[in-house]
C-alpha cells in the first residue's frame, strides 16, 4: 500500500510554501506594488485580507500579541471610564447622573474582567472574541448613555460622549488585525454611530455628514495602521522562523511544533515519527565545487523532502546539512518506508556543478518513533544516535531504533 506521502500534490506544496515566506526571486512574481517600492516586493493581498493563508503557528503568535495589548487596553479603559464621573457630576442634569454612573461602573467592571481573562492561555478565536467584546462594550455604553441623556429632550451637551466612536475606531489601530476583521469591527462602530445620529435628529444634514466623514477618515487611517502592523509582524515572524536558503522552518519553530505533537500524543495517543537526514560527505562538495554549489545542493535536498512528504508533515532545516522531518499520525514501519524512498530519491538525484561536472548526492537517515511520556530531547538524541550508526556503517542508509522499553510498547 503506498504511503500517504505519495498523495502530496502540487497544490499542497504550493499552499505550504505560501504559508512560509515567499522566497526572494528578483523580478519574478513581484507584485505591481513591489515594482514601485522594493520594500513591498513581497506584498501579497491575501496576507492582509484574512488569516486563511497564515500558518497555524503565526495565527497563535499573533493571538498572543493581541492578547497582551488587549489586556493593557482593557485595563486602561477600566481605569479611565470611572475617572470621568466627577465631570459627569458637574456637567450632567442631576436626574441623569445615577444611571450614567451605574453604566460607567458596569463597563469598568466588564473591562476589568476582560483584562483578567487575557491572563489565561487563549486560542486565536477566544482572543478575537475578547477583542470584539472590548470594542462592543464601550459602544453599548455609548448607545445607552445617549438614550439616558436624551430623556426627556436631547439638550445635554454630550461632553466626552460624542467622540466615543472615533476613539474606539482609532484604538483598533493598536492591534495587528486582518482587513476582514478590522472592517467588521469598524462596521459595528459606524453602524452604532449611524443609529444614534438617526435617533437624535435627521440623518442627512451637513452636521451629521461632517461627523460621519470624520469618523470614516479615522476608520480608514486605523485600518491602514492595523494591516500595516499585521504585515510588519508577519515579516518579522517569517524572518525569525524560516531558513532563508531553503524556505523550510528553522529549528526554533520545529521545537515548538514538536511540543504540540507531544501534547497530542499524550492526550490522544496519536503516534508520530522523527526522521533525521544528514547529507553524506557534504563538506567535500563545498571544498570541491564551492559554497554556492553547496547551497544549491541544500536547496535541492529541501525540495526532495517536500516532494516526498505530505502537506501536513513538518520539515525543518535542523542545522547546516541536517534536516528533520516529523511524520504525524504515522508509526515507525511506515516512517521507515518514507525514509527509504527519500534516501533513494537523494541517491538518484544529480546536481550540476559550475564546471559541468555532475554531483551525486547521498544521505544517511535516522528514524525513530516518539515513545509516550518521554522528553522530546530523548527522542532527538535517539534519532541522532541512529544517524551516527548509519555513518559508521558506511553512510547512504536508513537506521531505525527505539529504546528497550519503547520496543516492547510498540510490539504490543
Ligand atoms: P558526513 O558524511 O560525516 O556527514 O560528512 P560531512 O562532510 O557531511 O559532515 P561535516 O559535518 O564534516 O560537514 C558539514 C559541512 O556543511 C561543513 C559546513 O561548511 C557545511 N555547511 C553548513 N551550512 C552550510 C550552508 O548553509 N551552506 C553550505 N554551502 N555549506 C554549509
Ligand atoms: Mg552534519
Ligand atoms: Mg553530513
Amino acid at each position: 500500500m503506498p504511503h500517504p506521502s505519495t498523495q502530496s500534490t502540487a497544490l499542497g506544496e504550493d499552499r505550504r510554501s505560501e504559508k512560509l515566506a515567499p522566497t526572494a526571486t528578483p523580478g519574478k512574481g513581484v507584485s505591481w506594488i513591489g515594482r514601485v517600492t522594493p520594500y513591498w516586493a513581497h506584498f501579497r493581498l491575501d496576507d492582509i485580507i484574512s488569516t486563511r493563508q497564515h500558518s497555524h503557528d503565526f495565527v497563535e503568535t499573533r493571538a498572543e500579541y493581541i492578547a497582551i495589548r488587549l489586556r493593557f487596553m482593557a485595563l486602561f479603559f477600566a481605569i479611565v471610564v470611572p475617572l470621568w464621573m466627577p465631570i459627569d457630576l458637574v456637567t450632567l442634569r442631576p436626574e441623569h447622573f445615577p444611571a450614567i454612573a451605574l453604566a460607567r461602573s458596569m463597563l469598568a467592571a466588564f473591562l476589568l474582567l476582560i483584562a483578567v481573562l487575557t491572563l489565561r492561555k487563549l486560542s486565536s478565536r477566544q482572543t478575537d472574541a475578547l477583542l470584539s467584546l472590548t470594542i462592543i462594550a464601550p459602544i453599548a455604553f455609548y448607545v445607552a448613555s445617549i438614550f439616558i441623556l436624551s430623556q426627556p429632550v436631547a439638550e445635554t451637551p454630550l461632553v466626552g460622549y460624542s467622540f466615543m466612536p472615533s476613539v474606539m475606531a482609532a484604538m483598533l489601530g493598536v492591534f495587528p488585525l486582518t482587513l476582514a476583521y478590522g472592517l467588521l469591527l469598524s462596521a459595528v462602530i459606524v453602524l452604532a454611530q449611524l443609529g444614534i445620529t438617526a435617533y437624535l435628529g435627521p440623518l442627512i444634514s451637513l452636521d451629521t455628514l461632517d461627523k460621519l466623514w470624520v469618523l470614516m477618515m479615522i476608520v480608514g487611517v486605523s485600518l491602514w495602521i492595523q494591516t500595516g502592523q499585521l504585515l510588519m509582524l508577519l515579516k518579522l515572524y517569517r524572518e525569525s522562523t524560516q531558513d532563508p536558503l531553503t524556505g523550510l522552518i528553522n529549528r526554533r519553530v520545529l521545537m515548538k511544533r514538536l511540543a504540540t505533537e507531544v501534547t497530542h500524543n499524550n492526550k490522544k495517543q496519536r503516534p508520530f515519527c522523527i526522521l533525521m537526514f544528514d547529507l553524506d560527505r557534504f563538506k567535500r562538495i563545498n571544498d570541491n565545487y564551492g559554497h554556492l554549489t553547496g547551497d544549491k545542493v541544500l536547496k535541492e535536498t529541501a525540495q526532495i523532502l517536500k516532494n516526498g512528504l505530505r502537506d501536513h508533515d513538518i520539515i525543518a532545516r535542523f542545522g547546516g546539512e541536517e534536516f528533520v522531518a516529523v511524520l504525524t499520525n504515522v508509526t515507525s514501519e511506515a516512517a521507515m518506508e518514507v525514509a527509504e524512498r527519500i534516501r533513494q530519491n537523494c541517491h538518484d538525484t544529480r546536481v550540476s556543478a559550475p564546471n559541468d561536472e555532475v554531483i551525486q548526492l547521498s544521505t544517511s537517515v535516522g528514524v525513530t518513533q516518539y515513545e509516550t511520556g518521554e522528553a522530546i530531547e530523548a527522542t532527538l538524541e535517539r534519532v541522532d544516535e541512529c544517524l551516527y550508526v548509519a555513518k559508521e556503517q558506511g553512510r547512504n542508509r536508513v537506521i531505525h531504533r527505539q529504546s528497550d522499553q519503547g520496543q516492547e510498547l510498540i510490539r504490543k
